[in-house]
């Protein structure tokens, strides 16, 4: 039996940047004491691999005054820029005299800095309300029920321990990307690991680089700031590269998007988005500027659909990717002169094999994807920059049983009662990549922002009910 004693118990699974929003977030909407859980397997955290990298080259692909940690503050980042120069001006000499202003995009390292801060500024908050914060390094193997239970909680086991909680949040980000050889030696798992950081690049002069996304603008702008001289072959199914933020700052917003016009099919959405972009453009608005319009509305627009119509518009993800995932213009400055120069060379294709030559390799396109391009590639380094696989995949392993995502989350996404709970029995949400799969995306930060608000807001009335000493098994539907 549950007593007045009892403290609910939030575990938080996973501890890079969503986990330090949702943080954030609690800290600003709880007022009773309770305990929280965090669990995290990876030493790096609370930054995660997109914010634990120590060079300049690697850049925000958002501007400074959308970057800010709180929903309430979306331009929390830039003003700590812009009051705290003493906390970011010796990370690097590069940094001496430079002034960032609100539409920069500014390096990674710095915004890690700032990130660190929200986090440990959050727990401050959070244990002067009496909320104690425990950090656990370990892995969560898996989240299941409490037998016989009267209440919503569940147990949520490590390799170690079994932990009773009544409230679940998954941070656990996205799927690691799986490298696609056996290649070993001279190839990297991806540009950020120290043994990639310490090449000498200068050195050599051609380098084969699996994947066309964020990851590999990362890559060719380290690289090149390391007096590389030499050629970069990009491979990717698709063969696009991603598109530039505009510079031009719109006078006028864009017309909205009536989604009630959209349709049910995915051809229909296609046609009606591109309509919309079409015409949009037409009356002199920046194609940027509708992607923008489209964008709240995507999960929406695709939950909708029936499966065979979701796989089917899953297929215009690439193309939806290089409009939507936009890189800084002076990023997209360095791919078209690297091109004009004839020194970076995307290849649509599928890399079949992989031989050792010498010190480097020797790559073997898909025939049959490779239309018009070389077959064989030599290069003396090999990078994967191939992405990440959904994250929803490995919360589905965790949690099993008991979430109930799919008509549940379509009900709530139509009905517009976003709580991001993804279980209709038990107090479990998810936010950030790690609901990329299924929603049709959650990655950047200023959509995770804005899902820690919502998920701190359904944890405060959860905690603040009055006469809740424990938290009732029940359900939305
Ligand atoms: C290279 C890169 C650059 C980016 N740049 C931008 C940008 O400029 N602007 C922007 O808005 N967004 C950007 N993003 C997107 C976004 O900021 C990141 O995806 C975000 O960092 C995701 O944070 P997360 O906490 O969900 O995931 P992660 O940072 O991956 O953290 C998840 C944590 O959960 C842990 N974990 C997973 N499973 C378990 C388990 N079973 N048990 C215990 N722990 C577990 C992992 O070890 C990890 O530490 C970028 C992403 C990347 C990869």
């Amino acid at each position: 039996m549950q007593n007045t004693l009892h403290r609910n118990k939030v575990v938080i699974v996973g501890c890079g940047a969503a986990a330090t929003l949702l943080l954030a977030e609690l800290a600003i909407n709880t007022f009773l004491p309770f305990d929280i859980d965090i669990i995290d397997d990876n030493p790096a955290s609370p930054l995660g691999i997109a914010y634990a990298v120590n060079h300049p080259s690697f850049v925000l692909n958002v501007a400074a005054k959308r970057m800010g940690a709180y929903v309430s503050k979306p331009d929390d980042f830039y003003q700590w820029l812009l009051h705290h120069p003493e906390q970011w001006r010796n990370l690097h000499p590069d940094f001496s005299s430079v002034n960032f202003g609100p539409d920069d995009f500014v390096p990674r390292m710095v915004y890690a800095v700032y990130l660190r801060q929200v986090f440990t500024g959050a727990i401050e908050v959070l244990e002067q309300k009496g909320v104690r914060v425990t950090h656990l390094p370990a892995q969560v193997i898996e989240i299941s029920p409490v037998p016989g239970a009267v209440d919503a909680s569940v147990y949520v086991r490590t390799h170690q321990q079994k932990i009773r909680a009544d409230i679940v949040v998954f941070a656990t980000g996205n799927n690691p990307s799986r490298k696609t050889t056996a290649a070993t030696e001279n190839s990297f798992d991806s540009p950020y690991t120290p043994e990639f950081m310490s090449q000498e690049w200068s050195a050599l002069s051609d380098v084969a680089v699996i994947g066309s996304g964020l990851s590999m603008i990362d890559l060719v702008q380290f690289i090149s700031s390391q007096g590389f001289t030499g050629n970069f072959h990009i491979f990717s199914r698709h063969g696009l590269l991603p598109l530039p933020h505009s510079t031009e700052h719109p006078m006028a917003a864009a017309p909205p998007l009536d989604i009630g016009l959209v349709g049910n099919t995915a051809l229909q959405v296609v046609r009606a988005l591109r309509c919309y972009v079409e015409s949009n453009s037409a009356a002199g608005f920046e194609w940027q500027e509708s992607i923008n319009k489209i964008r709240p509305h995507v999960s929406n627009l695709w939950a909708r659909l029936p499966h065979p119509e979701q796989r089917r518009l899953a297929k215009a993800l690439p193309w939806w990717n290089i409009h939507r995932h936009r890189i800084p213009p002076s990023s997209y400055a360095v791919l078209q002169y690297l091109r004009e120069q004839n020194r970076l060379r995307v290849t649509r294709g599928c890399i079949k094999g992989v031989d050792r030559i010498n010190n480097g390799f020797l790559l073997h396109l898909d025939q049959s994807r490779a239309v018009g391009n070389p077959l064989k590639i030599a290069a003396d380094r090999l990078v994967f920059c191939n992405g990440y696989a959904p994250g929803f995949n490995r919360v589905k392993k965790l949690g099993g049983e008991l979430l109930s995502p799919d008509d549940y989350l379509r009900r709530w996404l139509i009905k517009g009662d976003a709580t991001f709970r993804i279980s209709v029995t038990h107090q479990i949400f998810a936010l950030g990549p790690a609901l990329s799969g299924l929603l049709f995306e959650s990655t950047a930060l200023h959509e995770t922002r804005q899902q820690a608000n919502s998920i701190a807001a359904a944890v405060s009335l959860l905690l603040h009910q009055p006469t809740n000493d424990c938290i009732k098994s029940y359900s939305l539907s």
